[in-house]
């Protein structure tokens, strides 16, 4: 099995995988893709289950997205995963688009059927199961800050906690304009009235000092969404100054077991993961769509944390 294969490849599949045992059947679509982990991840859970399948990666540039996936009936996949840039484009692809993904507004799971279609998004809700194995607690019950929530990644982590019913959710992006969208189009899940006296429940804030400190003394759970920290040099995208102890502290970058902001929060005294286990999860709850079987978790744990 090659590293990377191409819109080229996909197009002849049968020809280019010619004699590969077990055969390729899954894969991620993504620009750039290069880094991902999910083959090691889904490779051990499909040897482990004794699948006779593996998982792939597939270069595929945004103007070549549609043509990609029209190809996967014919070249025998069983479905995809799809990440940065193509979540957008694969819910517009999709035959038939999940309530929940249609919610998220986005797609980053697809499944084969019977020359079908069908997406669904698993990064929203494997964002939910680590939030309950990191720290044992649930989204729904939380006071929530999303830092990047203009992003990709923070719009369907913002979407999930509105969906959850969260007590309170403040979003905060670089470019204010896009917190304040998203603020709008979730606006819906907050009409009604939970307590936290006269704060409210949804708020979009601008990226300012005194604004973060005074929403962050109101807050149980930060989640980090922007790209900033996944440099070894970046710096902590929150300042210890404006960390405190009692807060819950989870930053989906994942490059290093301790990120800029894992480490900031930890040094006051604050629990603090990385985003290792969303990646995790939104990687069993797509094995488990796809296979309709539980998925060796523990397994794929191993696979992904050795892979890193
Ligand atoms: P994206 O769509 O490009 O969004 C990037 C976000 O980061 C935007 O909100 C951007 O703000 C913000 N940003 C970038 N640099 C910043 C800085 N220096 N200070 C403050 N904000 C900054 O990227 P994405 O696909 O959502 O990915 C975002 C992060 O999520 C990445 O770190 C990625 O590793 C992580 N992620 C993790 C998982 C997982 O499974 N753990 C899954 C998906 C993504 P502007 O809008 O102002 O540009």
């Amino acid at each position: 099995m090659r590293d990377l294969y191409t819109l080229e490849d996909l197009r002849d599949w049968k020809t280019v995988t010619a004699g590969e045992e077990p055969p390729l059947k899954l894969g991620v679509f993504g620009d750039p893709v290069a880094h991902s982990r999910s083959p090691q991840m889904l490779n051990a859970a499909l040897e482990a289950c004794g699948i006779p399948a593996r998982y792939c990666r597939l270069h595929i540039r945004p103007e070549e997205f549609a043509e990609a996936v029209r190809l996967l009936p014919q070249a025998g996949f069983i479905g995809a995963n799809v990440t940065v840039p193509h979540k957008l484009a694969a819910m517009n692809a999709a035959d038939t688009v999940d309530e929940h993904a249609r919610k998220i507004g986005a797609v980053n799971t697809l499944v084969v059927e019977g020359g079908r279609l069908l997406g669904f998004n698993t990064d929203g809700p494997g964002l939910m199961r680590a939030i309950r194995a990191e720290f044992g607690v649930d989204l729904r019950d939380l006071r929530i800050m999303v830092l990047g929530a203009g992003g990709g990644a923070g719009r369907a982590i913002a979407a999930q906690c509105a969906l959850e019913g969260c007590q309170r959710l403040v979003l905060v992006n670089r470019t204010f304009e896009k917190a304040r969208q998203v603020a709008g189009e979730l606006a819906s899940y907050f009409k009604d009235p939970r307590v936290y006296g006269p704060s409210h429940r949804l708020e979009a804030i601008p990226w300012e000092e005194a604004e973060l400190a005074a929403q962050l003394a109101q807050t149980d759970l930060v989640i980090n969404a922007t790209s900033c920290g996944m440099k070894r040099t970046d710096p902590s995208v929150l300042p210890e100054s404006l960390l405190q102890a009692n807060l819950l502290v989870f930053d989906t970058i994942y490059t290093a077991a301790r990120t800029p902001l894992v480490e900031a929060a930890q040094a006051v005294g604050a629990r603090a993961a990385n985003g290792l286990s969303m990646l995790l999860y939104q990687g069993v709850l797509a094995f488990e769509i796809w296979f309709n079987r539980t998925a060796p978790v523990e397994v794929m744990r191993k696979a992904l944390v050795g892979a890193s």
